[in-house]
């Protein structure tokens, strides 16, 4: 650790020290606690508004982006340290979105001058909240098969199709999404575009989940008009930067491997009599803490561009099964109170919604079967794979 790494360290505590509102370092009780931002987002409190305000501010929403699109402009080591100060004292994310986590690093990558200046910055700020067209009805594991279509119209794409399983579609303000612009290639027709959620043509309809939420949609297009200068990479190479965004959304989803919490599970579940459950979390636990150095290894190859491909795949895999163990240990832990639903004591049934909600973890990003068949044929190089 350098002299100037400890120095920015000391000033980083004293920064978060002085301007994270106490209650924002309060664990999240639910879902509902995390800040999507948006044009349509209520904020949970004053606490909650002014924690988004200050590290956007600072560029902290987006800490290792440049600092001309609104990010902080800090090196991988220091953000590193950013992050490890925040998790000291146990602050909330100040903004979670699928902009930070997918869209953001795709439009570093694939996108123009003009897009990465104009949609780079409301990221940052939480001004647009944003949703992912990729799986159809006929296109999940699949994707490349997706059906939806823009047909060139001189200035604009006429946008026609269905899209299914897009998280908060109906909360979203734009969408990012995969059409087809030609049929001469399965991979080489498709195009990546952006558009407005609230375009003419656009309408979402909501789909009930087990746990009781209805967190996604079935989303339609009819007629849309998107402007050309939308398309991000070239058209017709989409595949590319759909692939390029997947890398990312996966490393988001591996990251449930680590569980949010800050105490073990042995600890946060309290004393268990019986001698294999008992066993079974300890194994749990360690396992947790192998995961979380895998993570933090994987982590920093990824933003040195180091990583190899396929890996996104093996976090992804693995901690979205540990994060669906962790959930199975809490209820089994919980016996037969973990199965109350709907009262007060329970928190409205937090455990086993939690738990019902881990299902789909190995099904959404791509399913625990096709991140198997990815590391099976890129990095194991299986014959037949
Ligand atoms: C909570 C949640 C949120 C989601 N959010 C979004 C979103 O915001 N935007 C979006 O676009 N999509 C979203 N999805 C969709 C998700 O990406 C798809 O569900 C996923 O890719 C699987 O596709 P599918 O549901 O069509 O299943 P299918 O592809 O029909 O698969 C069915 C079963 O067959 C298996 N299978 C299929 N092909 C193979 C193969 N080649 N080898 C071995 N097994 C195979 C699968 O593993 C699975 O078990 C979300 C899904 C969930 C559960």
């Amino acid at each position: 650790m350098t002299a100037d790494l400890e120095d920015f360290r000391a000033e980083t505590r004293a920064w978060l020290e002085a301007n994270c509102p106490a209650e924002m370092r309060e664990p999240m009780r639910s879902e509902k606690d995390a800040c999507w931002g948006g044009r349509h987002f209520v904020f949970q409190s004053p606490a909650q508004k002014q924690w988004l305000q200050v590290m956007a501010a600072r560029g902290w929403t987006v800490p290792d982006w440049p600092k001309e699109y609104g990010g902080g402009g800090l090196t991988a080591a220091e953000t590193k340290i950013l992050k490890e100060e925040m998790a000291a004292i146990g602050a909330r994310p100040p903004l979670t979105s699928f902009g930070i986590s997918m869209l953001g690093p795709a439009l570093l990558k694939f996108g123009t001058d003009e897009q990465k200046k104009h949609y780079l910055g409301q990221i940052a700020h939480g001004e647009i909240r944003w949703c992912q067209g990729y799986s159809e009805p006929g296109a999940g594991s699949d994707l490349a098969g997706l059906q939806t279509r823009a047909e060139d119209a001189g200035d604009h794409y006429v946008v026609n199709g269905q899209k299914v399983w897009t998280s908060y579609a109906d909360e979203a303000d734009w969408i990012f999404c995969l059409v087809r612009t030609s049929t001469e290639s399965k991979h080489g027709g498709i195009s990546f575009i952006l558009f407005d959620m609230e375009s003419p043509g656009v309408s979402t309809r909501p789909i009930l989940l087990i746990s009781g939420n209805s967190p996604f949609c079935e989303t339609f297009f009819d007629d849309v008009k998107v402007p050309k200068d939308q398309v991000v990479g070239e058209v017709n190479k989409g595949w590319d930067v759909a692939k390029y965004l997947l890398g990312h959304e996966r490393e988001m989803i591996s990251g449930m491997g680590l569980g949010g919490e800050r105490q073990a599970l042995g600890a946060a579940v309290g004393p268990i009599d019986d001698p294999l459950l008992r066993a079974e979390i300890a194994a749990f636990d360690v396992d947790a803490l192998a995961f979380a150095a895998m993570s933090e290894r994987f982590i920093d190859q990824l933003k040195a561009g180091e990583s190899h491909p396929g890996f996104p795949s093996v976090m992804k895999y693995a901690g979205t099964e540990l994060n669906k163990r962790r959930h199975e240990l809490i209820m089994a832990a919980g016996g037969s109170d973990a199965l109350e639903w709907e009262s007060d004591r329970s928190g409205g049934g937090k455990r086993p919604r939690d738990w019902l909600r881990t299902k789909a973890n190995s099904i959404e990003g791509g399913t625990s079967e096709i991140q198997l068949g990815i590391v099976a044929k890129h990095i194991l190089r299986l014959p037949g794979a």
